[in-house]
């Protein structure tokens, strides 16, 4: 019974008793690694040497896609390529003499969104070294002289405004002029709504300047690249006295679901495609990127052999 009095407290021992392991700040726990840190083999990769094909999902050594125009060795999927490449892979060395080269866009508008186009133009002309979307100037392909326009898709989704407008209008007056073959290569969502009604205008002026080349009885051939559509599409890009396209790029005016929303109707499988566009006759043939300089060479030789006999 004793011990029932005789507790720590009454004998004054619980405040000097010693705990016998004195309890630490913090339990020493084995640490998680932190994500990021952790050395796995894939970490080890240093980022920009690789590139995963979006198609077959192989994983592509920058230096070898480059190496095949942005196309994938595997199965073929054509990567986006900027319009210096593009030009590079086709013209012959040192031929291209660039037109309108610091031709620049104005914010006409004083356009304010989520961005203002000021700050989107300076963005873009920084990421992409580029003024504008579109690179055009006089060059050879083969033995031909001819007026060549590349379009951007890198440059504010490779967009129509005034100064797209206003460089293939003078490509193709000068095409006129020196009676030269106009080769346009497009890729663009469409008008830059940054510019409004300007950028819409581009449509009428651009089609004009082909409508008095074809007057003259000069040729134009127009190739579609992944993805051409809308005001684009809608104006000089369909407008070729021949159009290729490069395989399964994706051609149209406007996109698949309002197209759907709009007819209520169930679209056809591959539905603006090259390959669907091919079979329905909007195209002439598709062309792979690699194939590109020697099927504009033999197509340049077909159009204008009346001309130079
Ligand atoms: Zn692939």
């Amino acid at each position: 019974m004793a011990t029932k009095f005789l507790t720590k407290e009454k004998m004054g021992v619980e405040q000097v008793e010693p705990a016998l392991t004195p309890p630490l700040e913090r339990p020493t726990l084995p640490q998680k690694p932190k994500l990021g840190t952790s050395k796995s083999r894939k970490r080890d990769i240093p980022e920009g040497l690789w590139t995963k094909c979006p198609t077959c999902s192989t994983m592509i050594f920058d230096k070898e896609l480059d190496e095949n125009l942005k196309v994938c060795l595997k199965c073929g999927h054509h990567f986006p390529i900027g319009s210096r490449e593009r030009i590079h892979s086709l013209v012959e060395t040192c031929s291209f003499e660039e037109m309108d080269a610091n031709m620049a866009s104005v914010d006409v508008l004083g356009f304010k969104g989520v961005a203002t186009y000021k700050s989107k133009l300076e963005a873009y002309r920084k990421s992409t070294t580029l003024k504008d979307a579109v690179v055009t100037g006089i060059c050879k392909i083969g033995p031909h002289r001819v007026a060549l326009g590349v379009m951007d898709f890198g440059f504010l989704g490779g967009s129509m405004g005034s100064v797209v407008g206003e460089k293939l209008t003078r490509l193709i007056e000068r095409g006129t002029e020196g009676r030269l073959p106009v080769i346009i290569i497009s890729t663009s969502g469409g008008a830059r709504m940054y510019e409004g009604m300007f950028s819409l205008m581009q449509m009428a002026k651009t089609s004009a300047a082909l409508a008095y080349h074809a007057q003259q009885r000069l040729p134009y051939l127009s190739v579609l690249t992944h993805p051409t559509t809308a005001g684009v599409m809608a104006s000089y890009a369909t407008l070729g006295d021949l159009i290729l396209a490069e395989p399964k790029a994706m051609i149209g005016f406007a996109g698949p679901r309002v197209i759907k929303d709009t007819t209520q109707a169930e679209l056809p499988p591959g539905f603006q495609t090259a390959e669907f566009l091919l079979d329905h006759g909007l195209i002439d043939a598709i062309v792979p990127r690699k194939e590109m300089k020697e099927r504009l060479i033999e197509y340049l030789h077909y159009v204008t052999a009346g001309k130079k006999d």
